[in-house]
């Protein structure tokens, strides 16, 4: 086993955490204060590459796999969470397009989500299915006469999806076989029939928007299945397994980001005549955030090491963002802490990261759904 980082990851290492530093922590306030998902330093993002992470040249992107990705958005997220998560929920699309589009279709939409700036999302949730993502209910009827797909339905949470001029979109085409009868769609923001619905007012990551998305009488043309109709639970399934390393990168960054913050206010911070630093109380605190991070740190380089090495790494993947996200409010809550009252305040980061950091146990499946994946892969039930 080699975690070795490459020559270009640690190019990629620099240019990611520079980027955060100077691109994304000075709007890291002000988007969690004006709920608006920051167009430009996206557009940014694309220009220097990032969306284009995983994603061949010759579509527009700039190669590379599973670590250059977890590197750039660890690297993010130790500043600004919502950006990475921006990011890393931004790459499931090219990634899907990239491993099952049709050439025409890589060539239509990759160049486009890569180098040209503009945003995808990945619309599987709905009211009524969200861990239980084969409940869905969106529909797409085959119309013969045009040759398309007309969609039905609603998605909501989507991240991205009130910004977003690609989206992948899973409907039943096939009701009565169950998971088997659901497809996948690759949708564009102008067909007629899709509109933008509710943007939520959440708790955290307010800086990514996550919108609610209608499909009335939405007509899909039917060279935008993606893969074969009927694979789209296995698309949507084999797609979060890769995107759990990115959440589990997620998590990690903010737990680091959170223990830079902490070791800097307990050296400057000055109680009882000393600084708080000296206190072991909160010395064995630092310890024990270190301690887990580290371990959180190697699982998911471990999980992004075992898919670009093309070996099995669903379990590994559900662990690394199951432990990388428990130990995101783990850390976010004793960083908190660390800073007091002052910690409490808006106008310190901690409280923004503490928010932020919760969404790990809850998107691309919840961590007791984790505990599911996990247990069956063991059990072989
Ligand atoms: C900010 C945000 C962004 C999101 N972005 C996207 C996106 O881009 N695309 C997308 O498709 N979705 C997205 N989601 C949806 C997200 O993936 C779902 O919210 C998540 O999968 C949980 O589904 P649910 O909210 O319906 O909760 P439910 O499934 O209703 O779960 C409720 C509770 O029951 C528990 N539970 C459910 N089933 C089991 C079980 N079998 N065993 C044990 N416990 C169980 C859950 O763990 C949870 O504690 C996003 C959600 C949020 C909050």
């Amino acid at each position: 086993m080699d975690f070795a980082l490459t020559k270009e990851q640690e190019l990629i290492r620099k240019l990611s955490a520079q980027f955060a530093e100077t691109e994304l922590e000075p709007l890291a306030a002000e988007i969690d204060d004006t709920h608006v998902f920051p167009m430009d330093s996206f557009k940014k993002m694309a220009a220097l590459g990032f969306t284009g992470i995983g994603v061949p040249k010759e579509y527009g992107g700039v190669g590379g796999g599973s670590m250059d990705e977890v590197i750039a958005v660890e690297e993010f997220a130790k500043k600004c969470m919502a950006s990475a998560a921006t990011l890393s929920i931004h790459l499931i699309t090219p990634h899907i397009l990239t491993a099952l589009g049709t050439e025409a279709q890589k060539k239509k939409y990759l160049p486009r989500l890569t180098k040209g700036g503009e945003v995808a999302a990945f619309a599987l949730t709905e009211p009524g299915a969200g861990s239980d993502a084969a409940g869905v209910k969106t529909t797409a009827v085959y119309d013969a006469d045009t040759n398309s797909y007309i969609l039905n339905g609603t998605k909501c949470f989507i991240t991205g999806g009130s910004r977003a001029s690609v989206l992948i979109v899973f409907a039943m085409t096939a009701p009565e076989k169950g998971t088997r009868g659901i497809s996948a769609f690759i949708v564009e923001k102008d067909f007629p029939g899709f509109s933008v619905g509710k943007i939520e007012n959440k708790m955290g990551l307010r800086g990514s928007e996550t919108a609610e998305l209608i499909f009335e009488d939405c007509r899909v043309p039917a060279e935008n299945v993606v893969g074969k109709l009927g694979q789209g639970f296995k698309i949507a399934m084999q797609a979060l397994d890769s995107a759990r390393i990115g959440t589990g990168a997620q998590g990690l960054g903010i737990a680091e980001g959170a223990i830079d913050l902490s070791v800097k206010y307990m050296n400057k911070r000055v109680q009882f005549g000393k600084p708080i630093a000296a206190l072991q109380g909160l010395q064995w605190y630092i310890a024990d955030m270190a301690t887990k991070t580290e371990a959180a740190k190697w699982m998911v380089y471990h999980a992004a090491y075992l898919h670009d090495i093309g070996k099995p790494f669903s379990m590994e993947a559900a662990m690394c963002k199951l432990n990388a996200a428990e130990n995101a409010r783990f850390v976010t809550n004793l960083a908190l802490q660390i800073h007091g009252g002052y910690g409490y305040m808006h106008d310190y980061p901690l409280e923004r990261m503490y928010r932020d950091a919760k969404i790990t146990e809850i998107y691309e499946g919840t961590s007791e759904i984790h505990k599911v994946v996990i247990s069956r892969a063991i059990l072989g039930k």
